[in-house]
């Protein structure tokens, strides 16, 4: 199967304060594929509001937020939950990791899974030409927690999605933009990309619009913890941590450590 781009429309759906739940709607059968579905009703309306039918629920990892609405969905649509093999996920149908590729029957789109731990153990990402389903790994602006990896793992799996074409859209699951964009400046002051992106999501937000997806490239030049590489980001983590940083695992787990607390 190939991927017809012209054929799909991805939605944001809204949870809890500051989750989105994304669906993939085949335009052509309304055949709707959603991820990290942390809540059943929103989705639920979704669905009923636009005539759309539920293919498959994709799952990126274990955390609540991510999987509490699975088992009322399932209840009530008979569809295959696809998910990571070693996040501890329960009520999966479909367990897959990395290098495995994932068709929906009767769907137009082919994924690939990453295995992308470090903000948890199994955590998995969706890539399919141009798009990238990444949970809370890679943040618009920032990156997830360490829950259960380290941040080698963190590192690592970061410059796997780094590795992707340029022009992949990052699709995460929370609305963390501002904030993230606010520490990035704290980091790279001097960065002009960060101020027009963050007055650009800024202004986004006061018209309540999703600062959602952003351009892998757009990452690349503004998230700090994409850009471990680069001598203004090493030097001003040094200043931070008050000594010298050894290797690009040490920025990045400092990086880490100063948004913990930010
Ligand atoms: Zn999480
Ligand atoms: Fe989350």
């Amino acid at each position: 199967m190939t991927n017809d781009a012209n054929q799909i429309e991805i939605v944001p759906i809204p949870a809890f304060s500051d989750n989105y739940m994304w669906a993939i709607v085949d335009t052509k059968t309304g055949r709707t594929l959603i991820f990290d579905p942390g809540e059943a009703h929103p989705v639920i309306d979704f669905l009923e509001k636009n005539k759309l039918t539920l293919a498959a629920i994709l799952i990126t990892h274990h955390h609540h937020d991510h999987t509490g609405g699975i088992t009322a969905l399932i209840s009530r649509y008979p569809i295959p939950v696809i998910g990571p093999l070693n996040d501890g996920v329960t009520s999966l149908t479909k367990k897959v990791n990395e290098p495995d590729e994932i068709t929906i029957t009767n769907f137009p789109l082919t994924f690939s899974v990453l295995a992308i731990p470090g903000h948890t153990k199994g955590h998995i990402a969706y890539y399919a030409k141009g798009m990238l389903f990444c949970g809370d790994t890679l943040f618009a602006g920032g990156c997830g927690r360490l829950f259960e990896g380290t941040a080698a793992q963190l590192y690592h799996s970061l410059q796997k999605i780094a590795a992707l074409p340029d022009d992949t859209k990052i699709y995460c699951a929370h609305e963390y933009t501002v904030k993230n964009l606010q520490f990035a400046a704290l980091v790279e002051p001097e960065n002009s990309e960060i101020q027009s992106r963050l007055q650009k999501v800024k202004t986004l937000r006061e018209n309540n619009l999703p600062t959602l997806p952003s351009l892998l490239s757009e990452e690349m030049a503004t998230n700090p913890f994409l850009r471990c590489h680069q001598t203004n980001v090493k030097s001003s983590l040094e200043n931070h941590a008050g000594k010298q940083l050894a290797d690009k695992i040490e920025i990045f787990a400092e990086l880490r450590q100063w948004k913990d607390r930010f």
